[in-house]
């Protein structure tokens, strides 16, 4: 069956990706194009393109998202100096693929505001 887009491929094993979790709500990779040390996606397994799109198991789904994000975290070593959780959203948001994706951040400082 098609899918919709690169992360429903990433998630459906059909394009190569370094999978690093995988749950019955999300999966996480690395980055492509890491903007850190650490860059990680963690992505819902089905399409959906931004948090208005979720539906009524939408605050299961974001749970298990940020549990994911917190399993992650842990195992990539982030806990002692912290790491950023960012997701972009829409036009404004710089959201390059339109599906729902959690990035995870760390090995460096990051500024803020966010530019
Ligand atoms: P956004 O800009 O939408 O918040 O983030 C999309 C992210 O997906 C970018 O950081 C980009 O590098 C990453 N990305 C885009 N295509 C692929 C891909 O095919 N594989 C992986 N692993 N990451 C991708
Ligand atoms: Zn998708």
């Amino acid at each position: 069956m098609e899918t919709p887009c690169v992360f429903c491929d990433i998630v459906r094993g059909k394009v190569e990706a370094d999978v690093i979790y995988h749950d019955a709500w999300v999966t996480a990779f690395r980055d492509i194009a890491p903007k850190a040390p650490c860059h990680v996606l963690v992505v819902p397994n089905r399409h959906v393109r931004d948090l208005t799109e979720l539906g009524a198991d939408g605050a299961e789904l974001l749970g298990a998202l940020l549990w994911a994000a917190r399993t992650i975290v842990e195992s990539e070593g982030l806990t002692q100096m912290g790491y950023r959780l960012v997701i972009n959203a829409g036009i404004d948001g710089g959201q390059s693929v339109d599906h729902l994706h959690l990035h995870i951040l760390g090995g460096r400082r990051f500024g803020w505001p966010p530019g």
